[in-house]
């Protein structure tokens, strides 16, 4: 289904080869086998990626040309959509991910907004304020505000939504009038060298506008954040590669935006209807878990408690999982051997802990192949447990008692992280005051999502710094200047 892919760097508007010519193996996680070749990029190859950036954004006029960026995004995001299957084959190959998933967040959400959003939005964003007159120090003046791009961007992203990531940056960054160099995840790359091909074919970005770069190395990730010439990282994945991408990146003061990690909870209280809200709880083991912003905490009024346990049981246990290509399977398999062996690492935690496994918990038998943990249960007596703690980025799920609003309040904001979450009740305003105070970026109230390209997406406290999309993703882009004019 996938096709042939593609295997060269985006440098400077050429499609080539790494130095050294070196390359290292994709690996389908549901089968184990090898895809394909994927060019090994060097530092070298990040140093001349960003070179070219540096000069494109130096020297021609893409960061003040808004029609011209308008057009490549659009053109960018034509040329995406004519290869949409071979993308979605490619996707559930490398990615293992559920071809169900493909229809929305994976693939087709971020091919119908994600670019196109942001090349629309360079018509309706407030480049530029003007303040009117007034005065400075007692000095009559005339203030404006303006926005400008804040220069070469690197975008590093994750393994588990990689093309949806990659749009996502590529959109705003592009629309701001920044140039890239983008770092695709080690376990995902083929989709990243796709729009590597489809950018020099078939747009007419500037050259040195966009580069991308694929390697086995993370440290080659890093050279983006050691260098000057980089002036804003745009990174998503773990919080402890962005703790150090920070510290790499303060010599420089790099402008960042982190997208990291989540242990987001879905609060039901008292009066929540649990046959109506409990099947959805299978939306966990989503793409194995694999997801951020996914509700790996549920908790649920101590009196309903046993309840709640036994009928999530039977939700995980009718889970369809296994072949990410059936489009019945809302589950794969992780992404890899070494993801497998951590979740596997925290469901023995949690066991050890004392935490009460309700269902799942090791490999299933059934499948040979594939990286797969079982849609798995903990009943958790206490949320400073590790598992209840840690982002496990896998299909496990703690189910916690609550004693009442405010303790489920104090449940779900005892946590380092607060990217998303979610509270459902019989009553909206109840629900609504419950969520004002999660300390979360994203809260769904009543089953309602907030996600898509005008939306801002991030976190609070550890899950990140800056938002995804809306007005707050795309101003993040820019640099603000201050312009004092005479009267
Ligand atoms: P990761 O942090 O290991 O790697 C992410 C990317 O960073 C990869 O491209 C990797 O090569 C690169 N990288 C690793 N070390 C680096 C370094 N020192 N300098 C520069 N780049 C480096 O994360 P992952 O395992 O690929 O992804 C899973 C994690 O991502 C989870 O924690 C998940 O919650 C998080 N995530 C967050 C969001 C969000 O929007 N908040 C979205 C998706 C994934």
């Amino acid at each position: 289904m996938a096709g042939a892919h593609d295997s060269r760097l985006l440098i400077d508007g050429k499609l080539v080869g790494p130095v050294g010519s070196g390359t290292f193996d994709n690996i389908n996680p549901f089968t184990e086998e090898v895809i394909g070749p994927v060019p090994d990029g060097s530092a070298a190859d990040m140093k001349a990626a960003i070179s070219a950036a540096r000069r494109a954004f130096d020297e021609t006029d893409w960061s003040t040309d808004r029609a011209l960026r308008q057009r490549c995004l659009t053109q960018l995001a034509d040329a995406l959509d004519s290869e949409r299957e071979e993308l979605r084959g490619e996707l559930v190959e490398e990615v293992g991910c559920p071809v169900a998933v493909t229809y929305a967040a994976q693939l087709d959400t971020p091919l119908e907004e994600a670019l196109r959003w942001p090349a629309k939005y360079i018509d309706e964003f407030p480049w530029e304020r003007d303040l009117g007159t007034g005065t400075s120090f007692g000095a009559p003046t005339r203030r404006m505000v303006a926005q400008e791009p804040v220069g070469v961007v690197g975008a590093i992203v994750p393994w588990n939504f990689p093309l949806e990531v990659t749009l996502n940056k590529l959109g705003p960054a592009l629309a701001t009038g920044n140039t890239v160099v983008l770092k695709a995840a080690p376990d995902t790359p083929y989709n990243a060298l796709r729009v590597a091909r489809l950018a020099a074919e078939r747009t007419d970005l500037p050259p040195g506008v966009l580069n991308v770069v694929t390697s086995s190395d993370h440290l080659v990730g890093e050279v983006l954040t050691l260098d000057p010439r980089v002036d804003l990282i745009s990174f998503t994945g773990s919080t402890a590669t962005g703790r150090r991408i920070m510290e790499k990146g303060a010599p420089s003061l790099k402008r960042l935006f982190l997208e990291l990690g989540g242990k987001s909870a879905q609060i039901l209280l008292d009066d929540a209807d649990l046959d109506a809200v409990l099947p959805g709880t299978a939306f966990t083991c989503i793409h194995a878990g694999q997801g951020c912003a996914i509700s790996t905490r549920l908790l649920v009024p101590r009196a309903r408690y046993a309840e709640a346990l036994e009928k999530i049981k039977g939700v995980f246990e009718a889970i369809p999982y296994g072949d990410p290509a059936d489009p019945g399977n809302i589950m794969g398999p992780l992404v890899s051997a070494r993801q497998r062996e951590r979740v596997l690492g925290y469901i023995e935690k949690g066991r050890a802990e004392g935490a009460t496994l309700v269902t799942g918990g090791a490999r299933p038998a059934h499948l040979d192949t594939g990286w797969f943990v079982e849609p798995t249960v903990f009943g958790v007596p206490d949320n400073r447990m590790t598992i209840a703690q840690e982002e496990i980025f896998g299909p496990v799920l703690c189910v916690i008692a609550h004693d009442g609003d405010d303790d489920a309040v104090r449940i779900a904001n005892e946590s380092e992280y607060g990217l998303a979450g979610g509270v459902v009740s019989a009553s909206f305003d109840r629900a609504m005051s419950v969520a004002r105070r999660v300390r979360a970026g994203v809260v769904g109230v009543n089953g309602g999502l907030a996600f898509g390209a005008m939306s801002p997406f991030g976190g609070f406290k550890q899950s990140g710094i800056g938002r995804q999309g809306g007005l707050e993703g795309f101003e993040q882009y820019t640099e603000t200047k201050a312009y004092g004019l005479p009267v």
